[in-house]
């Protein structure tokens, strides 16, 4: 008998949707980029994040 086995990719990152809160895009917060939650809360995408200077690292 042959045992199949189910191809499941494993990520590291799960896939996390949110709605930015400055322009309502849609992304993955744990994608690795800038997007990051502002103030600890607030949703913010990879886009609004540069645009405004808000960034997840300290440089
Ligand atoms: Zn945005």
């Amino acid at each position: 008998m042959h045992k199949q086995v189910e191809n499941s990719k494993s990520n590291d990152k799960i896939e996390k949707i949110e709605v930015c809160y400055l322009c309502g895009k849609e992304f993955n917060i744990n994608e690795d980029d800038e997007s990051h939650y502002h103030y600890g809360q607030f949703p913010m995408c990879d886009y609004c994040s540069e645009f405004y200077g808000f960034y997840k690292k300290d440089r």
